[in-house]
């Protein structure tokens, strides 16, 4: 700065030394042209001088030439001829009369060169105006005078006479003589009407030849007078000032010297001032550099090749605690601020490495030791300083405090591993899967051991939730159901919901809760529900059954008591023993026992009393049956079979109550039989026993079947397909086989039809 300010002045100093120059050379030609001026003015007027005495001599000497003896026209004669020699040598002399006393002319001369004419001739009056007061003055005082300037219609010249006293054969005689004043100034001045003077005749300060001037150009003037004319007649010359810049060669060097010079300082002056902007240019980026340096969170060492530092940034001083600096630079490594020991030499080892080349940079992750012992944990990185022409400068060693990261880390680890956990623990399972691409980004342990490490078992449950729900819960952001995955046959409770995942993107969140076990306690729960209901309607049933048993009890008991009677009066009346009435009425009579065992039966089973057991003969039990059902089967044109293994002997069994078993079962088979067109309905027994000694009847038709659905609920009290039928008929068979221990179960007939098989445990078994 101070530079371009010292060229600066320097430049304003040359300028003003300049326009001082210009000045003081401007002033010394103006006082060498007024000088010259003056000379040549004194040179004209003393050549105009010389000249005009010169002809006043030569004039004066015309008729002093005169030899004394000579009369007036000889003398005259002589005089002309000598009159004509002298202006024939001198131009300015055009005219030279003799006037007598009274003025007038008696003799005239004229000369013979241009212009030269005779303005009055011999015997005129001279009576020019001007010249009056001259003729006078030289009559008085004797001496020659001159007249006052004038000029003549010939020629616009001015001319002056000259009077002299003169002689011509001894009478006194005037001589006039016309001189031209432009004459004697071209004389004088030697033809100079150049542009340089501008010459001037001044008569009382009137110019009476004058030169033209130029109005717009400063001149200098110069006045003398001119000797032998009177005072009033004065030389002036004038010369114009010369230009500064049109004449003077020294100016224009000088000027070109100085304009030199201000180009050069000008160039100066850019030069300082470029070198002063890439000064402060380089200045605030070294001290942007220094800053970025300092304020760097990393601390800096820059070593040379071979490992000495040579710089180390602010930050690198704060992190070591680094009190002296200067003992810091200069170091070679193992450095002060290595931890010793193995950690120290693996360091070592490490530069090493990189300086033989063999790696490129390298990280490392140590503890270096502050001034005041303690450490820290530190990751540092060395990298190569390579220039841009490719020279290797050295290296860059740099080294950031990662206290607080491992410190996070170790925060973030554990509140992950805390997160985790609670996941882990959780018995829901847990999967995040990117919608768009399908993949599966997170998944909890009890997810995996479901589904896998894939997002198929989500992407099942969420379709399975699509479907369930319909398309428009495939925008929802928070959807939930209750699902079920048939291929695990597992009830989930299904919560599905979008959120923003790690990297910003939407993600789908799904938890699946197992709810398989608290769906088959609702399920339970229902059934339960249902049973209690039926039960009540099966007590209200048996109430019924009871009061009618009560109800039907009394006339049963009179039908028996009157077949009864009717036996007794016949045997009285001598009918023979072996009359098919006394069949008849042992029938009526056994009959109307029966439907009072039944009834009687009834009651005891709605009040839930244990079965008679008692070991039943086979046959017995199978003739009880054929009997009863033949009704049936007469009413539907069936044909019932009875297959008895022949092993078999007795059954273990309340006698009516399984009778009531196998009639039910008859029963609906032909009943479902019969519903057939175009084939007699048929039903066969067949009771045999397995190695168990259990006792198996199997009750067979060639009906209709029945259908998976229905077999589910064939126990069912109240489930019948029938018009009129009342849906108990099986649930009390059921209820008859528990109470015998035994199992009822149903299976399709080869062919067409249902097998009901009905298994009693052996004699031997219940007792036990
Ligand atoms: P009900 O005979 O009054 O209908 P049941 O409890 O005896 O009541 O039978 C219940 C239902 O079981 C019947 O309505 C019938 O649909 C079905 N069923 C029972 N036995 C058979 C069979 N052998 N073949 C086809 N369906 C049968």
């Amino acid at each position: 700065m101070f530079g371009v300010i010292m060229t600066w002045i320097m430049l304003i100093c040359v300028i003003i030394g300049l326009l001082f120059i210009g000045r003081v050379i401007q002033s010394e030609d103006q006082k060498s042209q007024l000088s010259q001026l003056h000379q040549t003015t004194e040179l004209w007027a003393e050549t105009f001088s010389v000249r005009l005495n010169s002809d006043l001599d030569r004039l004066s000497q015309l008729q002093n030439a005169l030899p004394v003896n000579l009369n007036f026209s000889q003398g005259i004669d002589r005089l002309q001829h000598q009159a004509r020699d002298l202006m024939q040598s001198r131009r300015e002399i055009l005219e030279i009369n003799y006037i007598d006393s009274n003025n007038r002319v008696v003799a005239a001369f004229a000369s013979p060169l241009p212009f030269g004419d005779i303005t009055f001739k011999a015997g005129d009056i001279y009576n020019r105006e001007g010249t009056a007061s001259a003729i006078l003055r030289t009559k008085r005082t004797g001496s020659s005078s001159f007249s006052a300037p004038y000029s003549l219609p010939i020629e616009g010249s001015p001319f002056i006479d000259l009077v002299s006293p003169a002689q011509i054969a001894q009478t006194r005689y005037l001589q006039i003589t016309r001189l031209s004043i432009w004459s004697l100034l071209r004389h004088a001045t030697q033809n100079r009407q150049d542009s340089a003077y501008r010459i001037s005749l001044l008569y009382n300060d009137k110019a009476i030849v004058a030169a033209s001037t130029d109005s717009r150009r400063q001149s200098i003037t110069h006045r003398m007078h001119l000797a032998p004319l009177p005072t009033s007649f004065e030389l002036q010359v004038s010369s114009y000032a010369q230009g500064l810049l049109t004449q003077n060669t020294l100016f224009w060097v000088i000027s070109a010297l100085g304009i030199f010079l201000v180009v050069a300082l000008l160039g100066l002056i850019r030069f300082n001032w470029r070198q002063n902007s890439t000064e402060t240019a380089l200045r605030a980026e070294s001290a942007l550099r220094k800053t970025i340096a300092d304020s760097q969170l990393s601390g800096l060492q820059v070593t040379d090749r071979k490992g000495r530092i040579v710089y180390t940034n602010r930050t690198f001083e704060e992190l070591l605690d680094i009190k002296d600096h200067e003992k810091l630079l200069g170091q070679l490594p193992p450095y002060s601020y290595w931890p010793q020991g193995d950690a120290g030499f693996r360091l070592m080892e490490l530069f090493e490495t990189i300086k033989r080349g063999q790696i490129n940079s390298a990280s490392y992750e140590f503890r270096p030791i502050r001034s005041d012992g303690s450490s820290f944990n530190a990751f540092l990185h060395i990298s190569p300083m390579i220039t841009v022409e490719g020279t290797h400068l050295g290296w860059l060693w740099t080294i950031s405090d990662i206290t607080e990261i491992r410190q996070a880390q170790e925060r973030v680890t554990a509140a992950h591993e805390r997160f985790t956990r609670v996941l882990e623990s959780m018995q829901d399972a847990i999967s995040v899967v990117d919608p768009q691409s399908d993949i599966l980004l997170f998944s909890n342990s009890v997810y995996d051991s479901l589904f896998g490490d894939d997002s198929l078992g989500h992407m099942q449950a969420h379709e399975e939730l699509i479907n369930q729900l319909g398309d428009k819960a495939k925008d929802a952001p928070d959807i939930s159901a209750d699902i079920y995955i048939e291929k695990m046959d597992r009830w989930f409770a299904l919560h599905e919901r979008i959120i923003t995942w790690t990297d910003r993107t939407a993600v789908r969140l799904q938890i699946l809760s197992d709810i398989t076990e608290r769906r088959k306690s609702e399920n339970l729960l229902a059934e339960q529900q249902a049973r209690s209901e039926q039960n009540s309607r099966l007590v209200t049933m048996g109430e019924m059954a009871s009061s009618l048993a009560h109800e039907l009890n009394q006339p049963l008991t009179a039908i028996s008591n009157y077949a009864f009677i009717v036996g007794s009066m016949m045997k009285k009346a001598g009918v023979p023993e072996e009359h098919e009435m006394f069949y008849s009425v042992s029938r009526i009579e056994a009959q109307a026992q029966r439907a009072a065992g039944i009834i009687q039966r009834i009651r005891s089973f709605t009040k839930r009393s244990e079965p008679k057991m008692e070991s039943i003969p086979v046959m017995n039990l199978v003739k009880e049956v054929k009997e009863l059902a033949s009704i049936q089967a007469r009413r539907h044109n069936a044909k019932i079979q009875y297959y008895v293994a022949p092993d078999l002997t007795t059954v273990w069994c309340d006698e009516i109550m399984i009778e009531q078993v196998l009639l039910n079962l008859i029963k609906n088979g032909i009943e479902a039989s019969a519903g057939i067109e175009g084939q007699k309905p048929e039903v066969s027994l067949t009771i045999y026993s397995d190695i168990d000694h259990h006792v198996i009847f199997e009750v067979a038709d060639n009906g209709c079947g029945i259908d998976d659905e229905h077999k589910a609920h064939l126990f069912d009290p109240f489930f019948t397909t029938k018009s009129s039928g009342m849906g108990m008929g099986l649930n009390i068979c059921r209820t008859i086989v528990e109470l015998h221990h035994g199992r009822l179960t149903i299976s399709d007939n080869i062919g067409r039809g249902t097998i009901f098989t009905l298994t009693l445990p052996s004699e031997k078994k219940q007792t036990d």
